[in-house]
């Protein structure tokens, strides 16, 4: 790609480094910006400084806050007993999206996995065994996604806390709502019988 200016060639290679944006996209992208009003862009880049400055990590869920302590933890309407153990932040604001869950977070940073080098030592499990220990928590929801990673991730965690009080439970795994039983795997079909439920707890979802 040929640029007659060094500045607008500079902000099409910044842009371009963001996952999934190609040169092409990131030239569409800085144009736009171009013929945005000034303040627009302005606003913009304040806000990915502010970003990349002064947002923390809460140092009790390590879910990311503007303050020491998120929201979510420092919340007198959760329940400081139940605390559901996630991958990354999103898979908060995905469960927080469904306004069904009202206990705390433990926010972990990824999953075991050996082939991408992660070990136990790279995640936020330290400071989860810490949180059970010390908090008088009474029940872990393992909800990490249901790969090998996830699963060993869960067991690694499970096996930690072997000498501690605490109840453990897993998301259930089955068919999604909405899907035709025909075309879901069988792994899936399967789990789905294996963990039924009653049909009268069915009813209250
Ligand atoms: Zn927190």
């Amino acid at each position: 790609m040929n640029f007659s200016s060094k500045i607008l060639e500079e902000a099409v290679n910044q842009v371009s480094q963001l996952p999934g944006i190609g040169k092409r996209t990131a030239l569409r992208l800085v144009l736009h910006l171009m013929r945005q009003p000034e303040q627009q862009t302005d606003a913009l880049a304040q806000s990915l400084l502010s970003m990349r400055n002064d947002l923390k990590f809460c140092k009790k869920c390590h879910n990311v806050s503007d303050n020491d302590l998120c929201e979510i933890c420092i919340s007198h309407n959760r329940d400081q007993n139940l605390v559901c153990v996630v991958e990354d932040i999103r898979d908060v604001m995905a469960i927080e999206n469904t306004s069904q869950y009202k206990g705390l977070y433990h926010v972990l940073g990824g999953k075991i996995s050996p082939m991408d080098g992660v070990g136990p030592q790279d995640l936020n499990i330290p400071s989860l065994i810490n949180r059970v220990k010390e908090e008088g928590i009474q029940e872990l929801i393992f909800a990490l996604s249901p790969t090998i990673e996830g699963d060993t991730t869960n067991f690694y965690i499970y096996k930690q806390l072997s000498d501690l009080d605490v109840n453990t439970s897993t998301i259930a795994r089955g068919i999604a709502v909405g899907d035709e039983l025909e075309f879901a795997d069988e792994v899936t079909l399967g789990r789905s019988i294996l963990h039924r439920v009653p049909y009268e707890n069915s009813m209250k979802s």
